[in-house]
């Protein structure tokens, strides 16, 4: 199986994107895998670290290790928004395929110096660990329904000249710009800055991938052009988890009876499948890696 490096690079060349999912426990991985089974298509599987030490690092390494043996699909863990070096090893020594470093809330000397320092680390370990690093920031939560809309600062935003050099003194594999896009699902609908993502994909590297986060909530058509500008792995996390709770709050309410666990959660699972299916859909890279 390639590593997933090659599966990125791949996706980048063929103008299409890999899906990035987060978990929390068993239902989401079950839900998204099926729809995953159905197309074969790589994916990302990711935790915050809120949700690794939920799961527990090994375990996660677990459930992953076991749906790949079972489906032989290449899916791969990711630590996502880890914001320190002590908390990406932990992951790094757990056996995860992915990190990001996310020190964008942190002054550009820092940001720099620690994710050279995990790049340095994740590839004394395994070359075959793709890190990725984030630059500019995203000025909303993750995984928050906001009421309220969001004017993006534009000193919030990725510099170009900056991306580039932080990209090669990093030596990052995956580069996470602040283009327009939200964390979370904002009252606004989200405008990416289309222009400002030609001039960051025109000066990186060709081999380092682009990340695009916070992709609940950005309109399809929005989504496609920013696959066709070269983000090659985007992150869906907010509309996997109203997906979620919608289902659960619907099914507790409809069968207040019901104490089996595993049926209470047959149409959280098959909730979530059918979001992941249409956001793969919408990445195009079914049928095509
Ligand atoms: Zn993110």
């Amino acid at each position: 199986m390639k590593i997933l490096k090659e599966y990125l690079a791949e996706a980048g060349n063929d103008g299409l994107a890999i899906g990035h999912f987060n978990i929390s426990n068993l239902v989401q991985l079950k839900g998204i895998l099926s729809a995953v089974k159905k197309t074969g298509v790589p994916v990302m599987i990711g935790t915050s670290e809120g949700e690794a030490d939920f799961i527990g690092f090994k375990m996660a390494r677990a459930m992953v290790d076991a749906v790949r043996e079972e489906t032989g699909l290449p899916i791969f863990l990711n630590a996502d928004h880890f914001h320190s070096f002590e908390k990406v090893k932990e992951a790094i020594d757990a056996g995860y395929d992915s990190v990001l470093i996310d020190l964008s809330r942190e002054n550009y000397k820092k940001n720099l110096e620690e994710t050279k320092r995990v790049v340095e680390y994740a590839h004394s370990v395994n070359p075959a660990i793709s890190v990725e690093g984030e630059l500019g920031y995203l000025v909303t939560e993750s995984s928050k329904v906001y009421k309220e809309s969001f004017e993006i600062p534009s000193e919030s935003l990725t510099k170009p000249e900056e991306a580039l050099k932080y990209v090669n003194e990093t030596g990052v594999d995956r580069f996470a710009p602040a283009v327009g896009n939200l964390h979370g699902i904002a009252a606004n609908e989200p405008k990416l800055d289309f222009e400002l993502i030609k001039k960051i994909r025109a000066v990186l590297p060709s081999e380092v991938a682009m990340v695009l986060h916070g992709g609940s909530g950005i309109p399809d058509d929005q989504m496609r052009e920013a696959v066709k500008l070269g983000f090659n792995n985007i992150h869906i996390s907010t509309e996997i988890r109203v997906a979620y709770v919608d289902a659960l709050r619907k099914m507790l309410a409809a069968a207040p009876e019901e104490t089996t666990p595993y049926k209470i959660y047959k149409p959280v699972i098959e909730a979530v499948a059918s979001k992941t299916a249409e956001k793969l859909e919408l990445f195009g890279s079914v049928n095509k890696i």
